[in-house]
Order: C-alpha cells, then structure tokens, then sequence
C-alpha cells in the first residue's frame, strides 16, 4: 500500500497492509534492527537514564518560557544576517517560502530532512509555482520517485525491500542495479550530485535551534544535509516552534541520546550548525538564509492535553517498538506522522476528529513511553484523545453506548452487583474453559481474542465471605 486513501476505513487500510507481504517483510526487518541497536547503545552509556531525565527536564523549562526562547533566537539569527518568518498555518509556511523562491528567481529547490515540509505538503506547492523540488535523503529520494510519502520519522522508505528499490530505480532512472544496498546508494549519489550544483534554494528543517547562538542544528547521516545548507544560492530551514533549546549544552544533552534513540548510533554521522548566511571573507554558504518558525496548532497545545507531544525529538523509537506500527507500517495511519506520536501529532495539527479511528490504534503495553527518550507519556495523551473523542460526539455511535452505560453501571456498585450475577447466568452457553470465545454483538472483539468469562465469586462476593470467617 503506497498511499493512504482516507476515505478508506482505517479498519481496512491496516488490513491490507496486513496481507502486504513484502511491507511485514520490510517492516520485521527494519524494526528488529532499530530496536536491537537502542538497546546495545543505552546497554553501553550508563548515563543514559539520566540524561533521558534531564533532557525532558529542559524541554518542560523551555516551553514554560517559549516566547522568551524563540525572541531570543530570533534577535541572534538576525543578528548573524539571517530573517526569521513566523507562520501560524502551513498555508503561510507555503506562502512565505514560495515567496523567497520566487524573489531567488529559483527553478530548482534540494531538499534534506525535513518533515516539517511533509507536515505542509511542500512538494506540491513548489511544484505548482514551477519550482522543481528534488528530495536529497536516500530514503526520500526512493519515496519521491515512486510518489509516495514517508511511511517512518527518520526512515521514510522503511517499507520497501531492497529488490523493490532496485526495481524502481531500473523504472524511473532507466538504469538496471542489483538489489545490493552500496550499488543502490552509488546510483542515487550519481544522480544527486547534479542537482546540488543546479539547484538555487535550499530547503531543510532543523532537529534543533539553539536560542543564545542563533544556531539552527542539523542532524544527519548521508552528508546531503550540508550540500543543501551550502551549496544553493539561498537556504530556507523549517522548524516547529517547539524545537528551540536554550543553550548549546542543553543542546549536547539531546545530542547525546537523540541518534543512541534512533539508529544506535553514538551519534549521527554529520552535525551541522548553521548560522546564518555566508559572511564577508567567507568562502562558502548560502547569500541569504531564512528560518520560518512553524505554529501550526502547536502554540494551542502549549495549554492543551497534548502539552507532552511537543517534547517530541522525531527519533522514531516509539513507532519502532510500537505493536500496531510494527504490523501495519507507517502509510495505513494515513497522515504525515505515523505510529503512536503520530496519532497525538496528528491531533495537534487537525483536531481530534481526524483520529476518531487512530485513536484506538494502541495497545496502550506502554512500550513507547519506556522507549522514548524524553519519556514522552504517549499512552496517557491516547486515552486523552479518546475521552476528547467520545465527548466530542465524534466515535462511532455503538461505542459511545457501550462506554456510557458501562460507566453508568460502574458508578452504581449495586446495581454493578446484581448485573454480574445475570451475567454470570446468561454467559453460561458461551463459556468454554473458563472464556468466552466468542459472543453476539462482539464478534469484531472475541474473533482474535477470548472474553475472560465473569467469575463464579466476585471478589466483592470472596471479600465478604473472607470478612465472616476471619474473627474479630
Ligand atoms: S515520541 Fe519520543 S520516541 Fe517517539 S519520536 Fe518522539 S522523541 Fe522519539
């Protein structure tokens, strides 16, 4: 499944992705991989639990002063001849940077990490104003190609298998490669390289931005991140306002557990700090640099029950453990962030009606906040989004039943009593060996999984018999 069609029921759309034999292919292998390399590298660097602790420490300190962090980062940028643009939709983000292309005069954008241009469907906009985007990163190259969007946080095209990527590129490259990782990574280098030189705007995000130096920092692995910073005339970098850190030693604290999350590395292989422009006696660099700072529902949330998402270091560790990501890959979510954040993102940035479905697309085992570095208490904001979901009036209406009236039932213990012991009668034909395998109006529940069957004893019923024998 290479697209997620929304007018397909989620139910559905992770159901194909189900039967997908080479995405559970590609998924097993990839998520295996990335989760073997977190644990060996926290296993490794006995600091890493603290420093887990103080890195959510200062991101809670930083939102509690955003403003102040994000004046202060703006006044450096500009002083280093930067110019800061502050969007609060991504229809302005689209607007401000089609305008620079076309103040550059630009035919053609590169692009390097940055799913913060995903969030605002970039792509498309550059390409309706005659701008030619050309993604950069390996795995966003392979997902341009084939047209598709990112279906994992760092590893966009995690879905495909190296024999569908050599069978793309012999399509829309025309060129025949084996199925062998370096002989894929040379072909796509050779024909990057080009438009590197071509290219006339530069357009990445920023994994962080640091206040006192006006630095915007990059972390990458393929080296493209400094081509795009470097080598167009004019560099454009997008960021969530939530991704401002205060000092540079703030900034070693996430540095230091951000690649261990995501890939296992001690730490990526290129960290870029960009300041600014090319100065005078400078050699290299871009003429103009600019960093359009993105709200986009993220400000409102400062206030609102998904305060913690904006934590968020985009590591891709929690989709990685993630028992539903891990079955149905990034696509069938259907929104530009997948996996369990995704699903908080994806609330952030649409409201709650857009996750009446993804909401419950959670175990809630809690296996994401354990492997989240800054401890991000992902299920707490899912059963959040749930009540939201219900309160709204926008579940599915035989949900809401079931769920008032079991809370109805529960707030009268009485009444909660005297229903257990009929349900302990009318269950009778249906329990086998202690469960129910299945039941009318359930089906959808017991056809993967048992009812456990009421008790014979209550433990209200056990508690009271306890109470008569033990003397006083
Ligand atoms: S929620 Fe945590 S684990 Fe998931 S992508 Fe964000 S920082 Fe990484």
């Amino acid at each position: 499944m290479s697209q997620a069609d929304l007018s397909i029921p989620f139910r559905r759309r992770a159901g194909r992705a189900m039967e997908d034999a080479f995405l559970q292919e590609a998924l097993t292998i990839a998520t295996t991989k990335f989760i073997g390399l977190r644990r060996e590298a926290f296993d490794a660097f006995p600091e890493g639990e603290g420093l887990r602790d103080r890195a959510r420490e200062i991101k809670e300190a930083t939102l509690q002063h955003l403003d102040r962090y994000l004046e202060q980062l703006i006044g450096n940028v500009e002083r280093f001849g930067g110019r800061v643009h502050f969007a609060t939709t991504a229809a302005e983000a689209r607007a401000v940077i089609l305008e620079i292309g076309r103040r550059a005069g630009a035919r053609m954008a590169v692009k390097s990490k940055s799913m913060a241009t995903e969030e605002i469907h970039l792509n498309e906009a550059l390409e309706e104003a005659g701008i030619v985007p050309v993604e950069t990163d390996l795995g966003e190259y392979i997902i341009q190609l084939a047209h598709e969007r990112p279906s994992h946080i760092i590893a966009p095209a995690i879905h495909k298998t190296k024999g569908q990527i050599a069978d793309l590129f012999g399509k829309e490259l025309k060129r025949t490669v084996p199925a062998d990782p370096e002989a894929l990574t040379q072909l796509a280098r050779g024909e990057l390289r080009e438009k590197f030189l071509q290219a006339d705007l530069g357009i990445t995000g920023a994994n962080f931005a640091v206040a006192d130096t006006g630095t915007v920092v990059l972390v990458t692995n393929e080296g493209n991140g400094r081509m795009v910073t470097s080598l167009p005339r004019v560099h454009v970098a997008v960021m969530g306002v939530e991704k401002v850190v205060p000092s540079m030693s703030d900034l070693m604290v996430f540095l230091a557990i951000l690649a261990k999350s995501a890939t296992g590395q001690k730490l990526s292989v290129y960290t870029t700090l960009v300041q600014g422009p090319r100065r005078a006696g400078e050699l290299e660099g871009p003429e103009e640099f600019h960093l359009v700072l993105l709200d986009n529902g993220r400000v409102d949330q400062l206030a609102g029950p998904l305060r913690e998402a904006l934590y968020c270091l985009r590591c891709g560790a929690c989709l990685n453990v993630c028992p539903v990501y891990r079955q149905i890959g990034g696509h069938a979510y259907g929104h530009t962030y997948p996996g369990p954040i995704g699903i908080l993102l994806t609330a952030m940035l649409n409201g709650p009606a857009s996750v009446k479905e993804l909401a419950h697309a959670s175990s809630l085992c809690g296996a994401c906040a354990d492997a989240c570095p800054v401890r991000i208490d992902i299920p707490r904001m899912l059963i959040e989004l749930r009540r939201q979901v219900d309160e709204k009036r926008i579940a599915p209406w035989i949900e809401r039943v079931v769920f008032e009236s079991f809370g109805w039932l529960l707030a009268r213990p009485l009444l909660y009593g005297l229903a257990g012991r009929i349900a302990r009668v009318l269950q009778r034909p249906f329990v086998r060996d202690g469960a129910i395998r299945s039941l009318p109006l359930f089906g959808d529940w017991t056809r993967t999984r048992d009812l456990p069957a009421v008790a014979s004893r209550t433990f209200r019923e056990r508690w009271n018999e306890l109470e008569r024998e033990t003397p006083r």
